[in-house]
């Protein structure tokens, strides 16, 4: 079972605007943070922790990662931080670790999988969030669950680190982003402390399209219908268990993407900087009756051309 575990999440009613949904950071850095909260985000959103390793181009022990996690939390303070847990392998591709070559890495180890498969790599991982946690209100994000196993078998590991620590709790949360979590997303909703939607994976592994091929990244939309409808039943599970739900993918970044999220009735979306202004006037410019008649509208399409007519209207 969940912990239950508030999240001190701002809510839209603490800045002078009412918007229908509460607009947070996709920020790596507390320089990305800084600007994105001069664009108003009420919080970080999204940190992908393997953006440390990347600019590192090296492994972090547990001091150096906790260093950095630390700094974020400081700067998260009055707000909220969702890191994300080291999601490498598929596209992310990662030089400096052995991991083993696979035909078809996509499908292959990565995300939470590699993190189970590699406690040498997960426990110095969780220890320096444990470890940061106590300087600002950091929850951590589990990158491509596929099922309740994998969220139980996380959240233990969570456990032992946290009780080795004393470390109080932390919200857990899971990321949707594969077909067979947006389906589950009921039975994830009961055991996470709220739910993270990866609209990019979501659509390449929905579509089975590579969401960076050549030719097919552009029908890689997040509007396709099919996507939508699974984005449309995440949405009901995550209310029908009173389980706090976001968007993060690139979907939540467009300015008629969030439109359509908001008429689902997501209420906290997460984007980078650059992005907040446009999607905030988006949200200024309908209302929700609208955004909610047109939400049904896409919902009901059956083709990509008429979402995309749909969401095009305005944004
Ligand atoms: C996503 O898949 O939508 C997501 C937010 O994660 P990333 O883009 O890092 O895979
Ligand atoms: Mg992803």
């Amino acid at each position: 079972e969940r912990t239950n575990h508030p999240r001190s999440v701002p809510s839209a009613s603490d800045s002078a605007e009412v918007l229908p949904a509460t607009l947070f950071a996709n920020a790596d850095t507390p320089e990305q943070w800084q600007r994105a909260r001069e664009q108003g985000a009420c919080g970080v959103g999204l940190m992908r922790s393997e953006s440390l390793f990347l600019r590192a181009h090296d492994w972090l022990d547990e001091e150096a990662q906790c260093q950095a996690f630390r700094t974020m939390a400081k700067a998260s303070v009055g707000h909220s931080l969702v890191i994300r847990l080291l999601d490498i392998g598929g596209d992310k591709a990662w030089p400096t670790l052995s991991l083993p070559e696979e035909d078809n890495p996509a499908l292959g180890m990565r995300g939470v999988r590699l993190l189970l498969a590699r406690p040498d790599l997960l426990e110095p991982h969780l220890r320096a969030l444990y470890r940061a946690a106590s300087h600002g209100p950091v929850s951590i994000l589990i990158p491509m669950i596929t099922s309740v196993e994998e969220l139980l078998a996380l959240r233990e590991i969570c456990e032992a680190v946290r009780l080795d620590l004393q470390a109080p709790p932390v919200p857990i949360g899971a990321m949707i982003e594969v077909p067979a979590a947006a389906l589950l997303a009921d039975s994830l909703a009961k055991h996470a402390d709220f739910l993270s939607i990866g609209t990019n994976d979501l659509t390449q592994y929905a579509l089975a399209m590579d969401r960076q091929h050549p030719r097919f990244a552009m029908d890689a939309d997040a509007r396709h219908p099919a996507v939508l409808r699974l984005i449309d039943r995440i949405a009901q599970a995550a209310q029908a268990h009173d389980c706090p739900l976001s968007v993060c993918g690139a979907l939540a970044g467009q300015p008629g993407g969030a439109q359509l999220l908001c008429g689902l009735g997501i209420r906290s979306l997460s984007m980078v900087a650059a992005e907040l202004p446009p999607v905030r006037a988006a949200l200024r410019a309908d209302s929700v009756d609208t955004l909610v008649e047109r939400a049904k509208r896409a919902l009901a399409a059956d083709t990509l051309a008429a979402v995309r007519s749909l969401t095009e209207e305005t944004g």
